[in-house]
């Protein structure tokens, strides 16, 4: 993951260096090259040596003539890949939360707990090259997976992991008046808002994550005594499965409901024959997946309150 936010994606693959081998969509893996190793799976064998010097995103062939693809490793690929030693943020809230804390490049953001350093490894990359994230969590060996984490993922000088009890000990007082934002992944979240308050900037933000609505409304009720514009937003996301076809194909149907169609027809309006029989301009049919997640949590924004 490139903390110099160069694009690394263009160079050739190293000995040592950290590739997500992808087979599909929903079956990756984060291998470091090693010269002399090998990735066995049901494609076949694959010998790291063969892997060096080839191009980030080049595809790559087994003895048996399988195949997978070597992709660079960015935060998103990550997330998805990471050993989960606690529940994680994924990308979709991982992403607003980034844009509605107004996290950019030089920021100083806290953060806690630290979990399984999927946010922080975003976080990271947004305040880099020359911000830093500091992030806290009470479990000590998980600090020390999450530090080797960012060794691995070459982010060990944008972050720095402490042990801490945030809840009951608030976050560090060399901190004070640092943080441009807070972020609280934690099971009672306004125990450590008077001292998130403490941390922040003049119009810092803070974010606090809770899967529960009943945690939600305490820690707003907490928040309202130091902070404004208090918000909570809820980020489901819908995936939609994609076809495309002429709309005489699916015409009668409902309107944007591929769903809806004969499974006979809903097939052959995917082959060419049936298409090109059909007149009219090629349309996209789109109707929900089924694996599409849903309730993760609740993002509550605050922004500390102006002294003046
Ligand atoms: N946001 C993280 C991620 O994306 O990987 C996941 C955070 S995980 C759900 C919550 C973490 O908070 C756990 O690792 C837990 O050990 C930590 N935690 C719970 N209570 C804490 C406290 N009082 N102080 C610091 N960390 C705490």
């Amino acid at each position: 993951i490139d903390s110099t936010k160069k694009l690394s994606f263009t160079r050739c693959i190293r000995d040592g260096d950290l590739v997500i081998v992808y087979e599909r969509y929903d079956n990756m893996k984060a291998i470091t090259v090693c010269d002399g190793s090998v990735l066995e799976n049901r494609f076949g064998v694959f010998k790291h040596s063969d892997w060096v010097g080839k191009q980030f995103g080049s595809k790559v062939f087994s003895n048996k003539g399988g195949f997978v693809y070597l992709l660079a490793p960015t935060p998103e690929l990550w997330t998805l890949v990471l050993s989960h030693r606690t529940q994680i943020l994924y990308i979709a809230d991982i992403s607003f939360v980034i844009m509605f804390l107004e996290i950019v490049p030089g920021c100083l953001v806290l953060e806690s707990g630290t979990g399984s350093g999927s946010l922080t490894t975003s976080l990271a990359r947004a305040v880099a090259p020359k911000g830093h994230v500091y992030t806290f969590d009470f479990h000590e060996q998980r600090a020390v997976s999450a530090r080797e984490d960012f060794e691995k993922t070459g982010l060990s000088n944008l972050v720095t992991v402490g042990v801490r009890d945030i809840q009951g000990e608030g976050f560090p007082d060399e901190l004070s008046g640092m943080a441009d934002s807070v972020f609280l992944d934690l099971p009672q979240p306004w125990l450590a808002i008077p001292s998130a308050g403490k941390m922040l900037k003049q119009d810092g933000i803070l974010c606090s994550f809770s899967p529960c609505i009943e945690q939600v409304e305490r820690t707003s009720e907490t928040m309202r005594s130091s902070f404004t514009d208090i918000r909570t937003f809820e980020i489901l996301l819908r995936t939609y499965e994609v076809r495309e076809g002429k709309l005489d194909d699916f015409q009668g149907d409902e309107a944007g409901s591929l769903g809806s169609l004969p499974r006979k027809r809903r097939q052959r309006s995917n082959e060419g024959s049936n298409v090109q029989e059909s007149t009219g301009p090629p349309t996209v049919m789109a109707r929900p997946c089924s694996e599409a997640k849903g309730h993760t949590g609740y993002l509550t924004f605050a922004r500390l309150k102006c002294l003046s």
